[in-house]
């Protein structure tokens, strides 16, 4: 995995130490994100959509309803702009001021275009689907020809990308230290509550493993 070109367009400026245009640094928050931000401009007007994705080696796939106007503005081969953001933990300082948020983002620049054939379809389907629920596409049904066609996978190639990424404690002015303010972080992991059956499960049908152990990481 090498460095994504620093341009123009995805050099961090403002605390450029926190910036990392490393793919070993950017694809683990791609994988890690439940879920993207989409932004786009269409006569003028910016649209920032959130939506399901995953990632194919350096492809994000994307996929929705044929009539979805993000997927057919994307499908143009328009430019691209795709977020990924994990809050990691609250930092709370002894100042206002100074309050912010531990985190891993992911900024992402590219176009798109729709999938073309049949196999690279399936193929998108089948890594959304493990990429929020590992080992659901092999339990789970498959989708049939008219759900096929009602779906469009659009797959945007990374042109660019950055990563950004605060860790550790508040940062307070040196004089505050000494005031009487709790300050730390607080942890803010995604872990999933015990899973609750669909009132229409059929008796007899466990969770199965991969429910039961899923952890985002
Ligand atoms: C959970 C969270 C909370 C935040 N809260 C605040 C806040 O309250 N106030 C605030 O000012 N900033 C906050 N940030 C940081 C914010 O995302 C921007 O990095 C910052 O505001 C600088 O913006 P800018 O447009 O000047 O960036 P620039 O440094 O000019 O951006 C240039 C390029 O750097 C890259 N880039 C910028 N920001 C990010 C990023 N976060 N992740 C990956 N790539 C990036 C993009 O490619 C962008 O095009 C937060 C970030 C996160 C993830």
């Amino acid at each position: 995995m090498t460095d994504f070109p620093t341009t123009d367009r995805n050099q961090v400026r403002r605390m450029p130490t926190r910036a990392s245009y490393d793919a070993t640094t950017i694809y683990p928050i791609i994988d890690e994100a439940l879920i993207c931000h989409v932004g786009f401009v269409e006569d003028g007007q910016p649209f920032v959509i959130p939506t399901i994705h995953a990632r194919m080696d350096n492809t994000i796939v994307l996929h929705g309803a044929k009539a979805s106007r993000l997927l057919k503005h994307a499908a143009t081969g328009a430019p691209l702009c795709i977020t990924c953001t994990l809050v990691d933990g609250l930092v709370l300082a002894r100042s206002v001021f100074h309050h912010s948020m531990n985190y891993r983002s992911a900024v992402l620049f590219g176009r798109g275009r729709l999938a073309s054939t049949t196999e690279e379809k399936w193929a998108a389907l089948e890594t959304i689907t493990e990429h929020v629920m590992p080992g659901r596409w092999a339990d789970a049904r498959q989708p049939n020809e008219i759900e096929m066609n009602a779906t469009s996978v659009i797959l945007v190639d990374i042109e660019e990308a950055t990563a950004k990424v605060r860790t550790g404690p508040p940062g307070d002015d040196e004089e505050d230290y000494a005031l009487p303010i709790w300050a730390g972080v607080l942890p803010t992991p995604m872990i999933p509550q015990p899973p609750v059956d669909d009132p229409r499960l059929n008796e007899g049908i466990d969770v199965p493993g991969y429910v039961d152990a899923y952890w985002r990481k």
